[in-house]
């Protein structure tokens, strides 16, 4: 057996200042010198220098003491490594053909005992314990170094469950062989955050864990403690940033699907009246053809009153689909005037007859006494309709109570349904753009009328609340100062 202790040199580290017994780099160093029988140690590390250099320590010691060596490494690794033996005056060619030196390739000894992305407990057991019976046997007794790298290809290939499980394999077999196990992880290869389980997993997997060179080979205490205080400062601002991400992601996610919701209901919105608007123009291009009849003036005019009422809806949702980026912009202007609360509501309820019947709702309404104020008529008008509509819309076949009260300082406007009502979790939600609570396939609409409502009367320097229960109706409360603009 060429065994060439007294030939190796060990290769010291390049230290700047000598070494202080506890730090962490002497203690890893020291571990490295003389692992214990069943040591199972995990060294990190972010350079390959860094990574060779260890190597050429842990093995080189290994060498010195005349203990066999088996290196699981691909193929770069197994170069490096026997070129810095080589440098320190190792004959490694002697050392192989000795035995002392068993070289293995790291994706090759995979590949014998892999199965179905998983290391085969009995497989492994041939394979990797053969070998090191092989190598006890060379080495008279002397219980074996060893150094793998294929929990670290693994990791790479995205195996972490089959990385952790090869560690335990590892562990079972320090039962049956004395050996001292070195695995080395690129840190680079743990920088999501998702990777954390798996990292605990694997430092858990082993006796010893040693910190990647940039802590690792800090020798003054001192500077230690600034690098742990430094790094427990980065882990929580990261740990809060990454909380903070999530938070915001969830909420752009929320607003991508509201969006789409929107879009596909304005596309519905606009269809309906247009589809409608497209028939009686077809229908009256129809009756306008010569066709020897008298000309049928009725059924012309009934059919143009109903082409103009769909095109003024579609006109209505166009406008009220300028005014989300009129306001969205900050270019609602107010133009106040004198104007009774309790008369227009009183008009806009009487103009709303046909709506009402359609709903079939009994409306209730309480504006008597005059309750005035300045205030943008044609804005005010827009939020009242928007509430009553809703009132109709949700309440439909209900009655629906409508209430004006007024004090000098304060205007007062409550729109009650008994209609389907909103769920409490929804209550702040539904005053937002493009949000809705009940289902479209059932109610169409925009998300947009609670939204715009609540701008306006904020505008004005009011408030707009609801109180609601579901399956118990709901009742939006408006307040406006009376003495504004
Ligand atoms: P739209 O009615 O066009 O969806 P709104 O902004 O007017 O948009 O209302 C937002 C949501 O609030 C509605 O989709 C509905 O879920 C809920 N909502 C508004 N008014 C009522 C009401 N009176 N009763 C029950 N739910 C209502």
């Amino acid at each position: 057996m060429a065994v060439l202790p007294s030939m190796v040199t060990v290769m010291p580290l390049p230290t700047a200042a000598p070494p202080h017994d506890g730090s962490p780099y002497h203690l890893g160093k020291e571990l490295l010198r003389h692992p214990a029988n069943d040591s199972h140690i995990v060294q990190f590390y972010e350079d390959e220098a860094f990574l060779m250099e260890v190597l050429a320590h842990y093995l080189g010691e290994g060498l010195a003491a005349g203990e066999p060596l088996v290196v699981i490494a691909t193929d770069s690794h197994r170069r490096g490594i026997t070129e810095r033996l080589v440098a320190t005056g190792v004959d490694v060619e002697a050392a192989c053909g000795g035995g002392q030196l068993t070289l293995l390739d790291a994706r090759e000894t995979l590949s014998l005992f892999m199965v179905e992305g998983r290391p085969d407990a009995e497989r492994f057991q041939d394979i990797i314990g053969g070998t090191l019976a092989k190598v006890l046997a060379v080495g008279k007794g002397s219980r074996v170094r060893a150094y793998g790298e294929m929990v670290d290809l693994l990791w790479h290939d995205g195996l972490g469950e089959a990385a952790v499980a090869l560690e335990e394999l590892w562990n079972d077999l320090a039962a049956r062989y004395p050996f001292s196990l070195l695995c080395t992880y690129a840190l680079g290869g743990f920088g999501e955050e998702a990777h954390a389980p798996s990292f605990r997993d694997i430092c858990r997997a082993h006796t010893h864990v040693v910190p990647t060179e940039s802590y690792a080979t800090m020798e003054d205490p001192d500077c230690r403690l600034r690098e742990v205080t430094l790094l427990q400062q980065r882990a929580l601002a990261l740990e809060n940033e990454v909380a903070h991400r999530k938070q915001v992601e969830q909420r752009l996610l929320e607003a991508l699907s509201s969006r789409d919701t929107f879009l596909w209901a304005a596309s519905h919105e606009l269809r309906t009246p247009l589809t409608a608007l497209q028939l009686q123009l077809q229908v009256l291009s129809r009756m306008s053809a010569p066709h020897g009849d008298e000309p049928r003036e009725e059924h012309l005019r009934e059919r143009l009153t109903r082409a103009t009422r769909h095109a003024e809806r579609l006109g209505l949702l166009v406008e009220g689909l300028l005014d989300v980026s009129r306001i969205s912009d900050g270019q609602l202007q107010l133009e106040a005037e004198e104007v009774d609360l309790s008369r227009l509501v009183r008009d806009a309820v009487a103009s709303s007859s046909d709506a009402v019947a359609r709903a079939e709702c009994h409306v209730d309404v309480v504006a008597e006494a005059p309750v005035l104020g300045r205030w943008d008529r044609q804005r005010l008008e827009q939020v009242f309709f928007n509430l009553f509509d809703n009132a109709l819309k949700y309440g439909r076949g209900r009655p629906v109570e409508v209430r004006v009260e007024g004090s000098a300082e304060r205007a007062r406007l409550v729109v009650k349904d008994h209609g389907i009502g909103i769920p409490a979790e929804h209550q702040d939600r539904i005053f937002r753009r493009f949000e809705r609570a009940a289902p479209s396939h059932h109610f169409g609409g925009l998300g947009l009328g609670l939204w715009m409502a609540r701008r306006l009367v904020e505008a004005h320097g009011g408030s707009l609340q609801v109180q609601s229960e579901p399956g118990h109706g709901a009742t939006f409360t408006l307040k406006l100062p009376s003495r504004r603009g």
